[in-house]
Order: C-alpha cells, then structure tokens, then sequence
C-alpha cells in the first residue's frame, strides 16, 4: 500500500492507538499535542486519558445492534492482541478480568438474565448468591442478583499511556509537543493536501489529517466551518487505602460496579471508587462526597478508607450525534474523537476504522 504523510492530533489513548495502528499499515505518521511531553502525572486536573479507570465493559452493554455494539465488539476482539504487543515495555500491562455488575433492581435483574441467556458464549453468567458472599472484603448482601463477565475488565490507563509512548518511540513516530492553532486547505501540484500551524508558528503540510483532540476537536473545526459541538462532562475518582485487616481482595473480580459507581481493587489494601458525573469543567465536593459513600451502599470498612489522592478529568460528549464522532468530513481530515465514557474500551476499534478509510481512499 502507498505510504501516506500522516498527522494525528491530540495524543491521548485514542489519538496515540491510532498512530499506533496507522504507523504499523506503513504510513509516516508525526502526532502532535502539547501534553507529549509531560512527565508527571498531574494531581487534581488530568487528562480524560489518565483520569480514566480503564474500564472495559465491551460485553455487558444493553444493546445487541448499532455501531456502538459493533465497535465495542470488534474493541473486545482487538484488545488481547493489542495488549500482547504493547506489553514487551511493561510485562504488568494485563487485561485484568473478570468484571461484575450487581443490579439494583429488580427491572435490571430481569435485563441481566436475558443479556446471560442471550450471551453466554460472551462469557456472560449471573452472579450466584455463593459468589457474592465469597467477597472478602464483604459486599453489602445484594437482594438482587448480577451479572459476571469473564472478559470484560480492565487496563491500566497510565500504563497503557506509557506502553503506547514507548512503542510509538521504537515505531519512530515522530512527536510534536505543540497545540495545533488552525488547519486549512493547501493545494500544490494540483494535489490537496492539509496546512497545520502550531502554536509556536511552524507549518506542517500533511495529506491526511486525523483529530482525536477530544474537546479540543470543536475550535478546530469551527474555523475550517464546521459546527460540532461537544460539551464537558466532568469525572472525578478517589484512590483510597483501606485498613491492614480488609486487605486480601479474596475472590473479587478486577473491577465492581454497583448503581453506576465502579470499584477497581488494586494490590495489598488499596481501591480506586469511581466515577462522577458532573456538567462543566469544575470538580465539586458534593460529588466527591456521594462518591465516597456510593449513593448510601458503602460498606463499612470503604468508610473507613482514608482517601489516598483524588482526581478528575473531562470527557467530551458531542452534543448533535452519537458518541464517539467517527467521520471522514473531507478528502484528508478524518475525525476520531468525542469518545464521552468509553474511549480507552472503543480506542482499538476506532483506530482500525480510521486505517479502514485510509486503506480504502487508497484503493
Ligand atoms: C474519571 C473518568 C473515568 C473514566 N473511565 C473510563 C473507563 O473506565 N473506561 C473507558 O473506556 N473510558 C473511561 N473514561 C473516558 C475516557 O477516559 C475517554 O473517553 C478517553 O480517555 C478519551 O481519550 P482521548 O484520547 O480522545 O482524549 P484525551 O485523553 O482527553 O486526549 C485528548 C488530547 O488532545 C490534546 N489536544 C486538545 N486540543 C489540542 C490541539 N489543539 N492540538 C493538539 N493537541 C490537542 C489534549 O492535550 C489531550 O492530550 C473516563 C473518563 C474520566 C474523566
């Protein structure tokens, strides 16, 4: 296939999934965001990116049709593959498994037996009442039951950041730390190709364009005309350190989620709670505190926690049209971005299909 000069922006898990992926079909790829060189990992503010809990949940979504079903789908088929390359720079970057989904009510428990019976060769059973007391720490008795999903779980979204660096390192993508200011049409040789100016005014002329800059994506398309709104949906989470006599995780799944709130145990006595769901840019207290206490459903020794560090990060939601926004707007400029809740799960898929358009603009 003819190789192409690439430009990815934004280089969070699905801007760098996609130089990832387009970097393997063979094209020259440069990824451009002013995050790249980073070298902490901020507290309070972070990127949706390493603000996620990485979560996986490809499985036990509700619907059985839709784009949103197939990408998810084609996600939870690429993701062991994906994991097994990117683990030569971290051999502790794992698909954790599995994850269980408590119901919290009765209507739900209904739903869940159908998704069980309906995708059983998914991996999907229902929780039986042995397993949910077999929890050590203990879980507040469930009256209802829940689902197991043996392949749905989990990734570590910073290692996963780091994995995906260090790949796109040894691929020679080149990286750019820079925002990009304006993008606009260049015609040269009776070819079209795409003008990038970056903030200190260098010019890049690329012939593909890719946007993953997630809130990013809106100001660069109204100037090049196009109206995509997205709005902030903020989301916070805590790390907390439970006491010495909790600590053992006996027989708990990678990842709990009960009425909308996951729990994420980590190693000896430590768990993530996660995540909010607030309007706007700015973390509020009142949030964080309903999180801590899961809506009234925290057991005891998670009130007894002490609170580790905290964080939060913005997701972007487009506000006309499905999540994510998956479009080739013009010959050369490809969007992939405004992936809301799920974008480390739907990373893979919408890297494949950004390859897919490429491949077949080619054909
Ligand atoms: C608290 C929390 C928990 C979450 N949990 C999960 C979960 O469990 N599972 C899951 O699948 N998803 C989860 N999500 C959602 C997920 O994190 C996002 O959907 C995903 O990270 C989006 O990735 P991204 O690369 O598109 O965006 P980002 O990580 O936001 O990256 C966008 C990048 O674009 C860059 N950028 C912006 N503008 C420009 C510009 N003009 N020029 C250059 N670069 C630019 C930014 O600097 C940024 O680095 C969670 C989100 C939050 C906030």
């Amino acid at each position: 296939m003819e190789m192409k000069k690439i430009a990815v922006i934004g280089a969070g898990v699905v801007g760098m999934t996609t130089a990832y992926r387009l970097s393997q079909l063979g094209h020259n790829v440069v990824i451009i965001d002013p995050e790249l060189n980073q070298s902490k990992i901020p507290t309070g503010c972070r990127t949706a990116s390493q603000a996620s809990l990485g979560i996986l949940m490809g499985n036990t979504f509700r619907r059985s049709s839709g784009r949103n079903w197939k990408l998810r789908q084609r996600s939870m088929a690429l993701w062991p593959e994906l994991i097994k390359e990117l683990a030569t720079f971290d051999k502790s970057l794992k698909l954790e498994t599995p994850l269980i989904q408590l119901a919290s009510d009765y209507k739900e428990m209904e739903l869940m037996k159908r998704l069980c019976k309906e995708r059983s060769h998914l991996g999907l059973k229902l929780l039986n009442e042995e397993m949910n007391q077999c929890l050590k720490p203990s879980w507040p008795k469930n009256q209802y039951r829940g689902i197991v999903s043996a392949h749905d779980g989990r990734v570590n979204p910073l290692k996963l950041l780091n994995c995906l660096r260090a790949t796109l390192d040894k691929l020679k993508v080149k990286t750019i730390s820079a925002k990009v200011i304006s993008l606009s049409r260049y015609s040269h040789e009776e070819k079209t190709k795409w003008k990038i100016i970056l903030e200190n005014k260098k010019v890049l002329i690329k012939e593909f364009v890719i946007i993953c800059s997630a809130l990013g994506s809106q100001s660069l398309l109204k100037k090049i005309g196009y109206d995509k709104p997205i709005e902030a949906v903020l989301g916070q989470a805590l790390h907390l350190t439970l006491k010495k006599d909790n600590s053992s995780w006996k027989n708990w799944p990678a990842v709990l989620t009960c009425n909308g709130i996951n729990l994420v145990p980590l190693k000896e006595n430590q768990v993530i709670v996660g995540a909010t769901l607030e309007p706007g840019v700015k973390a509020k207290k009142v949030y964080l505190n309903k999180l801590l206490a899961l809506n009234g459903l925290a057991p005891k020794w998670l009130k007894d926690a002490s609170l580790n560090n905290n964080w939060y990060g913005i997701r972007a939601r487009p506000l006309k049209e499905p999540a994510p926004i998956l479009k080739t707007i013009e010959t050369g400029l490809i969007l992939n971005t405004a992936h809301y809740r799920n974008g480390i799960l739907l990373a893979p898929a919408c890297a494949e299909w950004v390859g897919n358009q490429i491949r077949a603009k080619l054909l």
